[in-house]
């Protein structure tokens, strides 16, 4: 039978033995990951970005003995903000597979151009935990949306369920009925314009739960193991059926306990109160930092201590300390831990 099967890689430097290097590597696990031997090979057929003119990458094609193969190079057309220095290939070749069996090959951050594909198959999850404040939300939407990820705010799960009980006039703590509460609110997420929205009994919560009252309130029904169970279920389905980026407090150590990448990120407390800070002012509200600071550290408490699944450091997670950082800094340290564990 024969298949074409796709690949790209992307090159540090445009030099000579950059290009050859990196499409060897990528040639080599075309052939390897799909068992072919170099006579099966028909044609080879390369692009690559107009910003790599130092070779022609069917240089390592020969290299590795692809000799009585068509070979063929062309430059591509220019795309605005796509992927630099990037080389693609599609070879044509003799298989025992079907097209359905063969495996596309995307190697280092060329994983970006098939998300979908570059976790060999299984949905690829990327838990990021850690305390209030700490960059987790921004981070978490900025990548999942470079990535083409969906991301999962699962802290506004909880919210949800605060804030309910506060319309519902339930007291947050009242385990019964606020489970009560999970169990028959049909809460409903989704994506308008690539924003995570949320709808509880189809009405659209998503800004209302952003005030303190409801933080407060998402916290101590968050020590509720009924409201957990519900909302971790719902989580984890998500999790399932899409390459997910979840942020919250449990979901590298409970919710997805498998995730391909784990990250907890953290910052000094008082770093944390000022970004608060800041963010209050974008949306004209002039906040106390001391009572800010205050509320902080109740929750990061509450967070902490309470008895099911409180805020910890799963043990395979990759701490970062953001009090330093800028956005840019944390996502790219993120997306490297993500492309070395799909490599
Ligand atoms: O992250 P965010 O501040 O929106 O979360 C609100 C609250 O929801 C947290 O303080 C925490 O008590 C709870 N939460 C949780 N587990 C998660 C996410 C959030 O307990 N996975």
């Amino acid at each position: 039978m024969r298949c074409c099967i796709r690949g790209a890689v992307t090159v540090d430097a445009n030099t000579r033995e950059d290009i050859l290097l990196n499409t060897r590597n990528l040639l080599k696990e075309i052939i390897n990951q799909n068992s072919l031997k170099i006579e099966d090979i028909v044609s080879v057929l390369f692009t690559a970005t107009r910003d790599l003119d130092a070779a022609y990458p069917a240089v390592a094609a020969r290299e590795l003995g692809i000799v009585s193969a068509s070979l063929m190079c062309a430059q591509e057309m220019y795309v605005r903000d796509s992927l630099e220095k990037c080389i693609r290939v599609q070879v044509e070749a003799e298989t025992v597979k079907s097209q359905a069996d063969v495996r596309f090959v995307y190697l280092k951050d060329a994983v970006k151009l098939r998300p979908d594909i570059a976790g060999k198959g299984k949905n690829v999850a990327v838990a990021i935990d850690g305390p209030a404040g700490s960059g987790k939300s921004t981070v978490a939407k900025e990548l999942a949306a470079e990535l083409g990820f969906i991301y999962v705010d699962t802290g506004a799960m909880y919210r949800s369920i605060g804030y309910k009980c506060l319309e519902n006039g339930i007291d947050p703590n009242n385990a019964e009925r606020a489970a009560e509460l999970a169990g028959n609110v049909n809460m409903e997420i989704c994506y308008i314009d690539g924003r995570q929205r949320i709808f509880a009994d189809a009405v659209d919560i998503t800004d209302d739960i952003r005030t303190q009252e409801v933080a407060d309130a998402a916290s101590a029904v968050a020590k509720i193991p009924e409201v957990r169970r519900i909302l971790v279920k719902l989580q984890r389905e998500i999790a399932k059926n899409n390459n997910v980026i979840m942020d919250g407090r449990d979901i590298g150590s409970n919710v997805l306990p498998d995730a391909q990448v784990k990250v907890y990120l953290d910052a000094d407390v008082a770093e944390r109160a000022k970004r608060r800070c800041g963010e209050l002012a974008q949306k004209g509200i002039e906040a106390d930092f001391y009572k800010v600071l205050d509320e902080i550290m109740a929750r990061d408490k509450q967070d902490r201590e309470r008895t099911v699944n409180p805020l910890v450091i799963a043990e395979d997670a990759t701490i970062i300390d953001t009090t330093n950082m800028k956005i840019v800094q944390v996502k790219q340290e993120i997306a490297e831990l993500i492309r070395q564990a799909l490599l």
